[in-house]
């Protein structure tokens, strides 16, 4: 089988080291790969990037992918060296010893690894429990505390040295498919929307948003901004394909399903509607995926924009959620995209009146 061609786009994106409120290198990559499609690019004082398309279009369609990760921000130095950190995002303490980081610094990367006493130092009932995070730190080799300062700086951030491989065919493992395969999404169904602008009634605004890992705040800004009358999310989503996970308690959605689609209160029924008949247009396969409460994305902070706004949700299947080896199928990305680009074709001037 021949080797799955990644995008170059998204390639980069996974490359780029982008914790919460340290996006400059993935907006760097947007930047790069979308705007020059644009008609109209901009980005506000929380670093989202908004590229437009169509810009007298209607309606107004908002496409979001946040482009931040999770990542380590340094807290303290101790008299030895040895650096400290809070985390940035939801991370689980069992999986962050253990493993190499790279701390971008003024100076550029610095390498280190995240560090615990090992398990022949740990008495009986020690070893039985979660670190927590103070018992854990970032060990850059330094000699001392002026060595260590000297090569880092109290609010540098650290991501995982976990970079994206193939490990079957389209089947991928990287540190940050959440989200940075939302951010290409929908930066690439612009790109590709630009090449047959002729046929689109909407004006169609894709923004790569900023710290949602930590309370959707770029999205917050960015729907104010960019005011749509329809907004779709793209996100990840918790594939529950794997040993250990009750499809009664968490559904059914699978890697190299397609896209799922969600539905329920965060989602206006007329975009799931859409959603769904794009897909059964395009022949796409494409998985369902209720929640009855505000979803943990940036559809959350879209829907409750201004006067309201109709949302929808669309997930990729991704497996082991913000630890540094998640695991997506990349066709399920371009199914994603073609999805989105079925959908933004299909809107009507005056569709939202009644959403
Ligand atoms: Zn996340």
């Amino acid at each position: 089988m021949p080797a799955y061609r990644v995008p170059a786009f998204l390639a980069e994106l996974l490359h780029a080291r982008s914790p919460s409120g340290y996006e400059a290198e993935a907006q760097a990559v947007f930047d790069h790969h979308v705007k020059p499609a644009a008609d109209a690019y901009a980005n506000d004082a929380l670093g989202n990037r908004i590229a437009t398309l169509n810009p007298k279009g209607d309606p107004v369609l908002m496409l979001a992918g946040h482009m931040d990760e999770l990542g380590l921000i340094v807290t303290y130095v101790n008299n030895h060296g040895y650096l400290y950190f809070d985390t940035i995002g939801g991370h689980d303490l069992s999986v962050i010893s253990g493993r190499r980081v790279i701390i971008q610094t003024a100076a550029g990367p610095v390498k280190g690894v995240t560090g615990k006493r090992a398990i022949h130092l740990m008495d009986e009932e020690d070893r039985k429990k979660v670190p927590k995070k103070h018992e854990i730190w970032i060990d850059i080799g330094a000699r001392d505390k002026a060595d260590a300062l000297s090569r880092v700086s109290i609010g540098d951030v650290a991501t995982y040295d976990h970079e994206l491989e193939l490990i079957n065919g389209s089947i991928g493992t990287a540190r940050a498919f959440d989200n940075k395969v939302g951010a290409y999404i929908v930066g690439e169904t612009l790109v590709r929307l630009a090449r047959e602008k002729k046929k689109l009634a909407a004006k169609v605004v894709s923004v790569a948003t900023t710290q949602e890992e930590i309370g959707v705040r770029g999205a917050t800004t960015s729907a104010y901004l960019v005011n749509p009358h329809i907004a779709v999310a793209v996100d990840v989503g918790h594939a529950t394909d794997h040993p250990d996970c009750d499809n009664r308690k968490f559904g059914e959605t699978k890697l190299g399903g397609g896209p799922i689609i969600c539905r329920g209160a965060n989602i206006n029924p007329k975009v799931h509607a859409r959603l769904l008949a794009a897909a059964k247009k395009l022949g796409i396969p494409f998985q369902n995926e209720a929640d009855p409460r505000p979803t943990g994305t940036d559809a959350r902070a879209i829907q409750m924009g201004r006067g309201g706004v109709a949302t929808g949700l669309v997930s990729i299947p991704l497996r082991y959620m913000h630890t540094p080896s998640e695991v997506v199928d990349l066709q399920d990305v371009e199914r994603c995209v073609q999805l989105l680009v079925e959908f933004a074709k299909g809107l009507e001037k005056g569709d939202y009146a009644h959403w």
